[in-house]
């Protein structure tokens, strides 16, 4: 017969590798991740015969079967799930990689435990643990019976199974033990750990457990004896006490095979809430979701009413590794249709933003062979859904009772939460509430809106906050002097996920919500400030005209504002433009589409500190002569030193250098031959033509 040999894909083989060579004594975690993939391989044939019975003609059982051979060492796991085509096992067991495989191995490397394996979707691997060969033997409707095998070492083998039984439909997975871990051939050792991680799985486990009995059988030999006896002299007389005379026996041993179902539980989402502890709510998300540690929360209810269905939710304790990973299927809740599993990645389920969440639904109003595309439209499934989303969010409020539990909660699913916003208009203000936020009163600790909104001042009427790229960045920006003096507190908002939440949130508690960097700051001024602010706009008129003129299309207008108290000035943006780090977070997504980057791209607004010292002299600069030169520098370094300030970035970094540099020059005494003869020396370096450093004297005073 033919045998194909092919190499295993890269990473795939050095997965092996690592798994065979390994220290690692919680080997027993194959079972359960090989019965969980004969588990989902009935899955899948059960869902197809819902809508084409037939399917099932060639296997009418769906099992998991367990058979230990302890004579020839072999362990073997069969299903009689949808089985294998000859190339879904080339896919499928070798030569696809999978995102998994490179995130398991670096997941290893920093720490992380072979059990986790299952999460990264190469759990079938793990059979290396404790085989040295595996032997796959599979049949599937649309092809012949093959046969997989591999010994590691880079390749494995694939041939038309002429050798073995036929069987129906489905897979045997054949392990050959090695040498030291035959412990796991023994029945006790099988039954423990099928107990422990496999408890609910929906489908029978048999064991076949081998039964030594005793039996008592004639004993042909003593009978032969007893014949030739009698052969030698055949009395007749006695011939009437040969039938009392008992026959003579021995006893032997009998080995039989039997079958024993190990998994006799009642699918746990059918019993009573108040009889479940939490040891069995935390096995069944085990089994549920891969996860090798339990949940941080459950939710179990009933619907009823014109629509009823049961549901398990749980909120895990970490985010998956791949969850924002675009291209990835996701299957997360589990639906049932009066306990018949129908899929696992019913999308229609629950909304993107909930993709965390595990569990099952079980609907008792679904049709058994709903397809795919009817489940789109389907309005039962569109309840189910805004009760699960109503389910979760209460399962949330009660997570934030919690403080401790909470943190955790949010450091590894505020992002989702911010998603939602974005996202769920209808429960947007339900979310909302979830989120926390450091400001500039919260000190250590991250502060809710509700808390913020207890902490305002009578006269404060919105909630402020400001965007940045970290905490360390925004803390002590120039935006935030007013409102600090005025005693307003501002919420740091330092994630990327925050400029497109805040956009959607707009308002809370009808406070709205406004931007420290943005135009329209209301600052609940009183009728002097009003009045004093409206003096100094006349009174600077000609330096804002001047500066605007100097800037030109760099900035969109030049005005003279309170919203600052100790720096010179400020760039503001359009309240309804990206704000700068917006255009950050635009900039760094290089593929973004150009003309969006045009069209949103921050107008700005240079807004001047009336007050500042370096304002006023340079106000009477202009007073003084409107072209001065210096003038014309020093404006630019303000506004260099503004985009800085402001969170943005420099678009001619070399000529803000040459600026600085003039200045540094200055602070030195370095007078201008000086600078020429090293300008001459080093022509490289971006030095200022020698006429822009006049002034220079005029530019000292200025400090
Ligand atoms: P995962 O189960 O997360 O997909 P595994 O490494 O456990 O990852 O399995 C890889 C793939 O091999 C499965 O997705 C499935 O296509 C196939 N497979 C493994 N075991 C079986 C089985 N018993 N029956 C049918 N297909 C199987
Ligand atoms: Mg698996």
């Amino acid at each position: 017969m033919e045998t194909e040999t092919f190499s295993f894909q890269a990473e795939i083989s050095q997965l092996m590798s690592l798994i065979i060579n390994t220290f690692y004594s919680n080997k027993e975690i194959f079972l359960r991740e090989l019965i969980s993939n004969a588990s989902d391989a009935l899955d899948k044939i059960r869902y197809e015969s819902l809508t084409e019975p037939s399917k099932l003609d060639t296997e009418k059982d769906l099992f998991i079967r367990i058979t230990p051979d302890i004579a020839n060492k072999t362990l073997d796991i069969r299903d009689s799930g949808i089985g294998m085509t000859k190339t879904d096992l080339v896919n499928n067991l070798g030569t696809i990689a999978k995102s998994g495989t490179k995130g398991f191995m670096e997941a290893l490397n920093s720490g992380a435990d072979i059990s986790m394996i299952g999460q990264f979707g190469v759990g079938f691997y793990s059979a290396y643990l404790v085989a040295d060969k595996v032997t796959v033997i599979t049949k599937n409707n649309d092809d012949e019976q093959y046969i997989w095998e591999s010994a590691a070492g880079g390749s494995f083998t694939i041939a038309l199974d002429t050798e073995n039984e036929p069987i129906g439909r489905g897979t045997i997975i054949r392990l050959h033990m090695k040498e030291d871990q035959t412990e796991y051939l023994e029945e006790k050792k099988i039954k423990d750990i099928v107990k422990k991680h496999s408890e609910f799985i929906g489908y029978p486990i048999q064991l076949v457990v081998t039964k030594e009995t005793d039996k008592e059988v004639e004993d042909e030999d003593a009978e032969a004896e007893k014949k030739e006896d009698e052969d030698e002299d055949k009395p007749k007389i006695e011939e009437i006490d040969e039938e009392e005379k008992p026959k003579k026996t021995k006893t032997v041993k009998e080995v039989t095979k039997e079958t024993e179902e190990l998994n006799k539980t009642k699918p746990l989402w059918t019993r009573n809430p108040d009889d479940i502890t939490n040891e069995e709510y935390g096995a069944f998300y085990k089994a549920l979701s891969n996860d090798w540690e339990d949940h941080l929360s459950v939710k179990h209810f009933s619907v009823e009413g014109q629509l009823e269905f049961r549901a398990i939710l749980y909120v895990p304790k970490r985010a998956p590794f791949d969850m924002f990973e675009q291209k990835k299927k996701r299957n997360n809740i589990k639906l049932y249709v009066r306990r018949v599993f129908i899929m696992d990645d019913c999308e229609d389920l629950i909304p993107e933003w909930l993709s965390f969440i595990k569990g099952i639904v079980d609907s008792e109003d679904l049709p058994l062979n709903i397809s795919r595309e009817m489940l789109q439209q389907n309005k039962i499934l569109k309840v189910i859904r805004k009760n699960i989303v109503k389910k979760v969010l209460e399962m949330f409020a009660e997570i934030a009772e919690d403080k401790e539990n909470f943190n955790k909660f949010y450091e590894s699913f505020s992002k989702n939460l911010k998603l939602g916003i974005h996202e769920d208009s209808t429960n947007r203000n339900k979310i909302a509430e979830l989120l926390r936020y450091h400001s500039t009163k919260s000190g250590e600790e991250m502060t809710s809106l509700k808390d913020y909104i207890t902490r305002m001042p009578e006269k404060q009427k919105n909630i402020y906050y400001i965007t940045g790229e970290s905490r360390a960045g925004v803390e002590n920006s120039p935006f935030l002097e007013v409102l600090k003096k005025k005693g307003f507190e501002v919420l740091y908002m330092v994630d990327p996920i925050d400029e497109y939440a805040v956009q959607q949130l707009k308002e809370f508690d009808g406070k709205k919500l406004m931007s420290a960097t943005k135009e329209g700051l209301e600052l609940e001024e009183d009728e002097d400030e009003k009045k004093a602010i409206e003096e100094q706009k006349a009174a600077f008129e000609d330096l804002t005209k001047q500066i605007k003129e100097i800037l030109g299309d760099k900035v969109e207008k030049v005005v003279v504002s309170n919203r600052i108290v100790n720096s010179p000035c400020v760039l503001v943006t359009g309240q309804f433009g990206w704000s700068a780090n917006m255009e950050r977070i635009m900039k760094a997504q290089a593929l973004r589409d150009s003309s969006m980057q045009s069209y949103m791209a921050s107008k700005k607004t240079l807004e001047l500190n009336p007050n500042h010292s370096i304002v006023k002299s340079l106000k009477e600069k202009v007073a003084a002569d409107k072209n001065d030169k210096t003038v014309k520098d020093l404006t630019y370094l303000l506004f260099e030193t503004a985009l800085l300030a402001s969170g943005f970035s420099l678009e001619d970094p070399s000529g803000f250098a040459g600026r600085i540099h003039r200045m540094i020059k200055l602070g030195l005494s370095i007078d201008e031959e000086e600078v020429a003869e090293v300008a001459a020396d080093n022509s490289a370096s971006d030095m200022p033509a020698l006429e822009e450093v006049e002034g220079s004297t005029q530019m000292e005073e200025v400090d």
